[in-house]
């Protein structure tokens, strides 16, 4: 490894908790979305290297200590990684702005010390998990005892990757787990830099592995008969295709995928704290943000003074270089992105939205920018209204009546988030509870880390934090007896 601020490049894969060369090296570049220049390398994996690391992880299941050692000991090793990690926050924080575009107040907060906080809530949510419980049975006492669910393949995608990878990693080794981590290629040296910090806790050997790679690396650990369970965050198509592979072999899944959330603004919302809030939930990480609150819906009453206001909020912010502190939108991660969001917005002018802000021509000479976009008089047919943009465009839709802006948040075939804003909460709760989607806010929108987060639809299958993110790497293991049990 060589290191440089956040230049840091790697010419080795961590396998079973050793650095080692590529069976067939194959050098991936890591380019800054800002000045499009490199930043560092690494060497992407490939079908041996997924072959070694999952015989690794095997061994390290089948036989060696970590799952048979208690869920306290296993806690106590990543104790020791929480600290290593939370020493480096900012660090890491500005790594991940230099390999995807990040702004850097969202890296401090939303990458990092997110990914952090979510260790720390993990192991806190391990300390009261019942391992192990007695129930009474129709046959007696039943012993129920929570088992590793075995090998982990865990493939993240680069928007927010090591908040991505943080609850599953966390999770499946307290649970007993060997895990092999597949980043994407756009974002490899967070993942191996973690690998580091995770060499330096010194975990058995082949409970951990961190191999880079693109979409053949992700499929040979899916289709791999040695992993037990596959944990996925990207879109929703790829997600179908995971579960589909998995479904073969009967393998766990579970899926965390796209999003086209609605915020419905009712005619009782203040407009201003509204804006402000949405300058958020529409627009982090440079709108590459699943839960982003993209469609904004409105009713005739409040529509000019809300398009007026966004339009206000969009046209003052500062787009540019992510490292500087005062940036509220940099760079998208890649051209390919860059060039799919600018074709989003000739899509919507097309099909005749009206562009109050924006377009798709850039606003800078340099880097993969893409300018702060508003669209109105949407409908919820366009493109711009039913896609994911992954980009900074919002779409503001009319609604006549409550019932008719229900009806538009779910007519989406995605279900992962969504917001209303009112001044009336116990209003706002009663909308929440009619929107299928799997977290919602009122007046904010935020992810709770220590709350269950997932999709409804096609946002996916199964969830992540708290205890029911815990759930998702053990399998319950009933033991009944004849005769008395012996005491727990
Ligand atoms: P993607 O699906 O193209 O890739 C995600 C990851 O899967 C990458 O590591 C990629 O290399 C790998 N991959 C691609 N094809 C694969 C295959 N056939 N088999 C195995 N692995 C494969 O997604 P993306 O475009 O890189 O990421 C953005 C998407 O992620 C958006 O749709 C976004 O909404 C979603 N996302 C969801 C959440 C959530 O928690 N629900 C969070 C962040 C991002």
């Amino acid at each position: 490894m060589t290191e440089n601020s956040c230049h840091r490049s790697y010419d080795e894969l961590f396998v079973g908790g050793h650095w080692r060369k590529p069976a067939s090296p194959q050098h991936l570049t890591v380019i800054s979305p800002h000045s499009e220049e490199p930043i560092g390398h690494a060497q992407a994996a490939g079908p041996e290297d997924v072959d070694a690391a999952v015989a690794a992880a095997r061994r390290a299941f089948d036989h060696g200590p970590w799952p048979r050692m208690t869920p306290g000991e296993r806690m106590a090793k990543l104790d020791e990684l929480a600290a290593i990690y939370s020493g480096h926050i900012d660090e890491m924080a500005d790594l991940i702005t230099a390999e995807m575009g990040s702004p850097r107040s969202f890296s401090r907060l939303g990458q990092a010390a997110g990914a952090a906080s979510m260790m720390h809530l993990t192991l806190a949510v391990a300390r009261d998990f019942p391992w192990v419980e007695r129930r009474r049975g129709v046959l007696g006492d039943v012993h129920l005892h929570r088992a590793p669910v075995g090998v982990v393949g865990a493939i993240v995608p680069w928007n927010v990757p090591q908040f991505l990878i943080m609850p599953k990693l966390i999770p499946a080794l307290v649970a007993g787990c060997a895990v092999v981590i597949k980043p994407a290629p756009e974002t490899p040296l967070d993942a191996l830099w973690l690998a580091e910090m995770i060499e330096r806790v010194g975990l058995p050997e082949g409970v951990v592995s961190v191999l880079p790679g693109g979409p053949d690396v992700g499929e040979a650990l899916v289709r791999h008969p040695g992993v037990d369970k596959i944990a996925f965050t990207g879109s929703s198509a790829t997600g179908r295709r995971i579960a589909a592979l998995c479904g073969e072999q009967l393998k766990r899944v579970s899926l965390e995928l796209g999003g086209k959330s609605a915020a419905i603004v009712l005619d009782d919302a203040d407009i201003g704290k509204t804006v402000a809030g949405l300058k958020t939930a529409g627009l982090m990480n440079n709108g590459q943000a699943c839960v982003a609150q993209t469609r904004i819906l409105v009713s005739e009453r409040r529509h000019d003074e809300l398009v007026d206001a966004l339009a206000e909020m969009m046209s003052g912010l500062r787009v540019g270089d992510p490292a500087d502190e005062a940036t509220d939108v940099g760079p998208l991660v890649a051209q390919r992105q860059q060039r799919r969001v600018q074709d989003y917005i000739r899509s919507g002018q097309r099909e005749g939205a009206r562009m109050i802000l924006g377009g798709e021509d850039s606003p800078a000479e340099r880097g993969w920018y893409v300018r702060p976009t508003l669209f109105a008089d949407a409908t919820n047919e366009m493109r711009i209204a039913r896609e994911e943009i992954f980009g900074p465009v919002l779409t503001v839709l009319r609604y006549r009546d409550e019932d008719d802006a229900i009806r538009i948040a779910n007519d989406s075939d995605y279900g992962l988030a969504g917001s209303v804003w009112t001044a009336d909460t116990a209003h706002g709760l009663r909308i929440a509870a009619r929107v299928r989607t799997g977290t919602y806010g009122i007046n904010m929108y935020m992810l709770d880390i220590s709350s269950p987060f997932g999709g409804f639809k096609q946002s996916g299958l199964g969830r992540e934090f708290g205890p029911e993110g815990l759930d998702e790497y053990v399998e319950l293991q009933s033991v009944v007896c004849n005769g008395p049990m012996p005491p727990l």
